[in-house]
């Protein structure tokens, strides 16, 4: 992962730290951790968020574009979860990931297991969007790239303004998806949101 593409840097998991803290949780907001119900409740939170903040680690191989391919390629509903850096909630939905190839292609499971490394980081919307359109440019130097992703997040559905159903759509565009409108209004045509216009 280059320097400009950064996961956010953290230490190894420890899960006891990570019990323990689920069950100062637990005993802090009044409950009794002696209740046969709740018993194994830290040790199923701390394994819980060890999976939410785990990425499955993938091959990023890339192929030569032989075909000289030089149209959009969009992977439109690749779902994803992460975690709002601010609340712990979790936000859910989908992304779109375009790219008009270069030099290089990718395979298109690969643009869903990127959305999935981003995702299991604690996340804001906004920069997860960045860091996926960042590693495609990074990666496959295509001549356009568009990152569109849309979710619900729980922290505005069960507090604060409680908004339920709400979605944030976020994007990401760079090269011909950035500056050329034509190519800009295709994509976001092409994954059916509105922030293009
Ligand atoms: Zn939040």
């Amino acid at each position: 992962m280059s320097a400009s593409n950064p996961i956010r840097q953290r230490g190894p998991i420890d899960l006891p730290k990570v019990e323990q803290a689920a069950a100062d949780l637990l005993s802090g907001l009044g409950y009794d951790l002696s209740d046969e119900s709740l018993a194994s409740t830290p040790k199923r939170v701390a394994r819980m968020y060890e999976e939410i903040l785990t990425a499955t680690p993938f091959e990023s191989t890339t192929f030569p574009n032989d075909g000289e391919y030089d149209e959009l390629v969009v992977v439109r509903d690749i779902p994803f979860h992460s975690l709002c850096e601010h609340h712990l909630l979790p936000f859910t939905g989908v992304a779109h990931v375009g790219y008009i190839p270069g030099p290089r292609i990718v395979g298109l499971s690969k643009l869903a297991r990127v959305v999935d490394l981003y995702s299991r980081e604690l996340q804001v919307q906004e920069r997860m969007t960045a860091q996926v359109a960042n590693w495609v440019e990074e990666t496959l130097q295509p001549r356009g790239v568009g990152v569109v992703l849309e979710a619900e997040h729980l922290c505005m559905t069960v507090r604060g303004v409680r908004a339920p159903g709400s979605r944030t759509t976020t994007s990401a565009v760079r090269g011909m998806l950035r500056h050329d409108p034509r190519t800009r209004a295709e994509f976001f045509a092409l994954v059916g949101a509105s922030t293009g216009v």
